[in-house]
């Protein structure tokens, strides 16, 4: 934060008279942007490696740096240049996409002393792919702009197979004119592009997406545990909800997994939950109250306690089976803490531990009287109520 305001005390308003650097506005923004751009990308985990797979498959020149070498190897192979760190295959290049794991990440490859906002070129394009926080993203658009770069956010929804087939659908915290430079790399691997205009419009658009996204979640994992209870077909269950309209993009793509007791990520739980947390944050910030995203939160956050962080959110519907089920996938209910989840014996669902948290059918959940997402709110309290309010 410090180093960001640092740099807009520094800031001039970018008129076309009045940029800094001795550039102008117009020189600024027409930068050419072509075929032989010089591409770099941080960040070649599960989606990353992907996308920067369709840019170097389009013909441009792509340096690539990853915090794990080996998760780079197979872009490597394709042609791709290496970089030991951001800083070195930024500096050169025109264009840099980020596409890391969390806020956290996003700060120390754009804002560190060796970060992209100084290192990369002047009048290089900085676009930030990963699902962070709207205010950085923010910060990172009016740092750059100081340093006479461009930055916007862009984040993506369409999952690893919208990755690998090259079909994501772009979020982009920029108009249209704004980005239109890069719109040829950025159609390489996108089938639809959506402008939100402003400067971490991007990231607010996508918590928008991943709200509804969990809410769903959660509800599909409910109507299968009462399918399953009922001893009625699971996978007719979904065809049905396919068909009518208590289907959604996530128990299409989704229950079938779990249904088949395959838990690998796709898309991390532990990325989920921070998502989650992103939008309440956001929500507390603007006054909001989002009781569907308070409860897939306590549960995903439950999720990530018992040894489910790196698994894909399908896992989800692990907390609705018996112990031995959790166990056998690789959970540990020994390991949550009673007291991030209220009174007793732990999430607050008046159940027995051992018999999952949402599970234990019969096992005194206490409707009408438990609060089954009871009292953790992202550490401060409740559930499906306004923080305390309502
Ligand atoms: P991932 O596999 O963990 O990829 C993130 C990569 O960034 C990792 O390989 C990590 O290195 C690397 N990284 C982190 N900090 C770095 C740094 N400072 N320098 C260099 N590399 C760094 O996660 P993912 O599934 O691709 O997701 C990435 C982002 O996209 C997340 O914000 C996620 O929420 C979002 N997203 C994911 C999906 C999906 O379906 N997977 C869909 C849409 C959006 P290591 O290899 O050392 O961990």
């Amino acid at each position: 934060e410090g180093r960001v305001r640092q740099l807009e005390a520094q800031k001039s308003p970018c008129r076309p008279d009045a940029c800094r650097g001795g550039m102008t506005h117009e020189e600024r923004t027409s930068m050419p942007v072509n075929s032989h751009s010089k591409i770099a990308f941080v960040g070649t985990g599960i989606m990353g490696s992907a996308i920067a797979g369709h840019i170097l498959d389009a013909g441009y020149d792509v340096t690539v740096t990853n915090r794990t070498k080996a998760k780079a190897e197979g872009l490597l192979a394709r042609g791709a240049a290496w970089a030991d760190t951001p800083a070195e295959a930024a500096k050169d290049a025109d264009v840099v996409f980020t596409m890391v794991g969390y806020p956290t990440d996003v700060e120390d490859v754009y804002l560190s002393t060796d970060g992209l906002i100084r290192v990369a070129k002047r009048g290089a394009w900085l676009i930030d792919l990963t699902t962070s926080s709207p205010q950085l993203a923010r910060d990172i658009h009016d740092a750059a702009e100081v340093e006479d770069k461009h930055a916007f956010d862009c984040p993506v929804t369409g999952g690893q197979k919208g990755a690998e087939d090259g079909t994501l659908t772009l979020i982009v915290g920029a108009s249209e004119e704004e980005a239109a430079p890069v719109l040829p790399i950025l159609e390489t691997f996108s089938s639809k592009i959506m402008y939100f205009d402003q400067p971490g419009g991007g990231q607010t658009a996508k918590l928008c997406n991943q709200v509804s996204l969990a809410s769903c979640m959660v509800g599909y994992a409910d109507a299968l545990a009462l399918a399953e209870q009922a001893g009625i077909d699971q996978r007719q269950v979904l065809e049905l909800m396919a068909n009518g309209t208590g289907g959604s993009g996530a128990s299409k793509a989704l229950a079938p997994k779990a249904l088949d007791g395959d838990y690998k990520p796709g898309f991390m739980v532990e990325h989920l939950r921070k998502d989650i947390a992103l939008a309440l944050q956001r929500a507390e910030d603007l006054d909001v109250a989002m009781p569907g995203a308070e409860t897939a939160f306590t549960l995903f956050d439950m999720l990530c306690q018992i040894g489910g962080s790196r698994m894909g959110t399908q896992a989800l519907s692990l907390l609705y089976s018996d112990e031995a089920t959790g166990a056998a996938a690789g959970l540990d209910w020994s390991l949550l803490n009673p007291e991030d989840y209220g009174a007793g014996d732990g999430c607050g669902c008046d159940h027995e531990h051992g018999d999952g948290c949402c599970g234990g059918h019969g096992e005194g959940h206490g409707h009408g009287e438990g609060d089954c997402c009871g009292g953790h709110g992202h550490g401060e309290g409740g559930c499906c109520h306004h923080h305390g309010e309502a």
